[in-house]
């Protein structure tokens, strides 16, 4: 299903070429230094691997959002230490994206070097995708690769344009981030469960449209699972609910049904009458039983064994949202116990589980499995767009 795309090992010859790398260095930042190096991390066995070949390497990244102007504090020049450090190698920075200076500076560089270009969104040509904007910067390299799935739903020109420009390649992460998505949702081993959860229905409306006609199993939990309780007649009491979307949910309902998707919610919940860490009020009951002061919290203990026992006839699991307000104490438990059971059949080879979603990642990190899924996603809105069984113009252009 999914259209092929050319990789790393696309590559002949490569000695002396010049390599224009769209990567993510977009990296949270404190007192100058970056917090978290994740996004370089994943970056890095592309760019090692072409200066290993010995091309000269011109990393194109945004930084912020300067919106089509020069803005002294989002240079990319602000990362080039933390992207050194990781790389274990000195970079060139190059104070624009085209023209004399970064043909002088290509001509300074060796085979094997790295040039860290600006901000490319401080032209507007890039948010516009402007074609003589890709050209201008296509003109100073030989081929393009691209590495940067997060930035990937953005059809700009240095995540879009510059693939109809020059020879066009997924980077490694672009490449390993491309066929576990395939392997979760393209082409996947059936039975499918998606587990999708998190605070609201509205925000996830398109992911539940197109999980249903795709996902044998539809397990939802968190704020959301409020909502398609509410639909079904439930009184949630102070539960978070929108119950301005209980038609939308009945209808996603409808579908899941006529498509043979079975979609799962909670018959248990964890309940309590304010919301703050191990309250007073805090119990567990049947959904039937919800006080109208109480509000869900999270998916009850038998709802979660029953889910766990889904999981375990699936092939497949991709995931998004947690299941409870997880950041609070008690309120992390079916997330956490969810996810340990994922991993566990992850690890013993009975199931594929790609995850992802900037909650999500933060909840598999706290129970301790985020490296025991087949692979979770950081890319965000890229991400969900790809559950939203949207054609990402970053990939649709690589793969053209
Ligand atoms: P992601 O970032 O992984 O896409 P979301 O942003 O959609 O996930 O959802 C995460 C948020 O949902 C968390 O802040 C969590 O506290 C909240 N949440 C989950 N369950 C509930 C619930 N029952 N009531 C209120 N908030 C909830
Ligand atoms: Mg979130």
């Amino acid at each position: 299903m999914m259209a092929s795309f050319r990789t790393l090992d696309d590559l002949g010859d490569i000695a002396g070429k010049v390599a224009l790398v769209r990567v993510d260095l977009n990296l949270p930042m404190k007192d100058g230094s970056a917090t978290d190096v994740t996004r370089v991390e994943a970056v890095k066995p592309t760019i090692l691997e072409l200066t290993e070949k010995g091309a000269k390497v011109l990393l194109l990244a945004h930084y912020g959002r300067p919106k089509g102007q020069r803005h002294s504090t989002m240079s990319t020049s602000f990362v080039q230490g933390d992207v050194e450090e990781v790389l274990g190698k000195e970079i060139m920075f190059i104070p624009e994206v085209m023209g004399p200076v970064v043909e002088q500076s290509i001509g300074i560089l060796r085979n094997g070097d790295i040039g860290l270009l600006d901000n490319v969104r401080f032209w507007p040509g890039e948010e516009a995708n402007d074609s003589e904007f890709a050209k201008g910067i296509a003109a100073h390299g030989d081929f393009y690769v691209n590495d940067a799935f997060s930035a990937a739903h953005r059809a700009h020109a240095s995540t879009e344009g510059l693939a109809h420009h020059l020879p066009a390649y997924a980077g490694r992460a672009m490449e390993a981030e491309l066929k576990a998505l395939d392997a979760a949702l393209g082409n996947p081993e059936t039975p499918v469960a998606a587990v999708v959860g998190g605070a609201k229905v509205s925000t996830k409306l398109d992911v539940l449209e197109n999980l249903v006609g795709r996902v044998q199993h539809l397990i939802i939990g968190g704020g959301m699972a409020n909502t398609f309780l509410a639909a079904r007649g439930v009184d949630v009491g102070k539960s978070l609910c929108e119950h301005d979307l209980t038609a939308t949910a009945n209808k996603i309902m409808d579908t899941a049904d006529h498509a043979g998707c079975t979609v799962h919610l909670p018959y248990d919940v964890v309940v309590a009458k304010e919301f703050a860490a191990n309250p007073a009020s805090l119990r567990t009951c049947n959904v039937h039983e919800v006080g109208p002061d109480e509000m869900i919290l999270d998916v009850g203990p038998q709802a979660v064994e029953a889910l766990g026992d889904v999981l375990k006839t699936c092939r497949t699991l991709v995931w998004n949202g947690p299941l409870g307000a997880f950041e609070t104490e008690p309120f992390d438990a079916a997330t956490v116990a969810l996810a340990r059971t994922a991993a566990a059949l992850t690890q013993d080879g009975s199931l594929t589980s790609v995850a992802g979603g900037g909650d999500t990642v933060a909840a598999l990190a706290h129970a301790g499995v985020k490296d025991d899924f087949t692979f979770v996603s950081t890319a965000g809105g890229a991400f969900l767009e790809w559950m939203e069984g949207k054609d990402l113009p970053g990939v649709a252009a690589l793969t053209a």
